[in-house]
């Protein structure tokens, strides 16, 4: 018999996101059925939803940030249990890809997914799953792999926030572009990802963050998160303000949030000698950026600058997910401060419109 329940849908392209009732099928082998706790309300459910579908076929289970209790196991599930908490990782290494074949699973670009197994209730029509996840649901299949067991004693209304926007922004520092002690860093952009950079930078003991955002609300979020120095971007050139208060030198690591090409300039020039600049945010399909390499303090080549891309924080969901809930446990990564506030699984188009109008860290789910 397959379960009953309820998921926030795209039933077509252009239309709002609506709540319907749902079937889902019990897990197939290797796949694992979670009943939601709760569920963080991320920008990509919204790109999703106005990109019409983002070429995944209609209609489409949204969210992607989720943690819940696994309710039952398919075949050859060995490492969970029902009532096991968990948090939903969309990024399971694939185990195939040439990169998992060389042991290097962090740089997986492909990732494991389970069958279609949730059915529009009212037509039976089978739904896709954002990022194989689908979390605005009262149920969801996600493969074995991608469902990773938490502590017993972590709020799963926090810890479904590790899942996308604060693995992201951690594990660009730990993972994508490591942060030593006493480094120099620069975060563009302090909304959900970069007040996770914050985080990660004062967790590796950065010496200096210095916070880059055009919204002073979100700058004194960034304060509260560990930064050290706040640049209000519209007050002047962010570029000599973050040079200036370090030393003149300018950062070891440059972190950029936002996805804008004019932002990655800035990060790439705010630079220390041999510094690494990090691209986080989420760019336009024709983005593009013209860099400089021939000038003498900023340039590529004098300057000797690293670029790198981060992706989901290049994370390994196995070993990052309890760590950043450890870490949460032992009072060292604030989930608390990032809950904006709390909504119900009838309220994601609203929270859909407070992310792009309002002043909104996270909203998070509870089912
Ligand atoms: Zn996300
Ligand atoms: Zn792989």
């Amino acid at each position: 018999m397959p379960y009953e329940g309820f998921a926030v849908l795209l039933n077509e392209p252009g239309q709002a996101a609506q709540v319907e009732a749902v079937t889902v099928d019990s897990p197939g082998p290797g796949e694992v059925l979670i009943q939601l706790h709760s569920s963080g309300v991320c920008h990509t459910d919204l790109h999703v939803k106005t990109m019409n579908g983002m070429g995944m076929p209609f209609p489409i289970v949204l969210g992607h940030e989720g943690a819940g209790h696994v309710l039952e196991v398919g075949e050859g599930v060995t490492h969970l249990a029902p009532g096991d908490p968990v948090v939903i990782a969309y990024r399971a290494p694939c185990e195939q890809c040439p990169a998992c074949r060389r042991g290097d699973p962090r740089r997986c670009w492909a990732a494991l997914r389970p069958k279609q197994r949730i059915a529009r209730k009212r037509d039976g029509a089978l739904c896709s799953q954002v990022l194989r996840c689908g979390t605005f649901a009262t149920h969801t299949v996600v493969h074995g792999k991608a469902a990773i067991k938490m502590p017993p004693n972590v709020p799963l209304e926090k810890a479904c926030l590790i899942a996308c926007g604060v693995v992201t922004g951690v594990g660009a520092v730990f993972n994508t572009s490591p942060v030593w002690r006493g480094a120099r860093v620069a975060v563009i952009g302090c909304g959900g990802v970069g007040l996770s950079v914050i985080q990660g930078a004062r967790l590796a003991h950065a010496k200096q963050i210095i916070a880059v955002d055009l919204n002073p609300v979100k700058l004194e979020w960034a304060k509260k998160f560990g930064a050290t120095d706040l640049v209000n971007a519209k007050e002047g050139d962010p570029v000599a303000k973050v040079r200036e208060l370090s030393d003149g030198e300018g950062v070891d690591f440059a972190y950029e949030a936002v996805g804008l090409s004019e932002c990655i300039d800035q990060a790439v020039r705010m630079l220390a000698y041999a510094g690494t600049a990090t691209h986080i945010g989420l760019p336009e399909e024709n983005a593009h950026v013209n860099l400089n390499l021939g000038d003498m303090d900023t340039g590529v080549y004098w300057n000797k600058v690293c670029l790198r891309v981060c992706h989901a924080g290049d994370t390994l969901p196995s070993y990052d997910f309890p760590l950043l809930a450890q870490l949460y446990l032992q009072g060292k990564l604030d989930l608390d401060g990032m809950v904006t506030r709390e909504i119900t699984l009838n309220d994601v188009e609203e929270a859909f419109h407070e992310m792009e109008t309002g002043n909104v860290i996270r909203s998070v789910i509870r089912f």
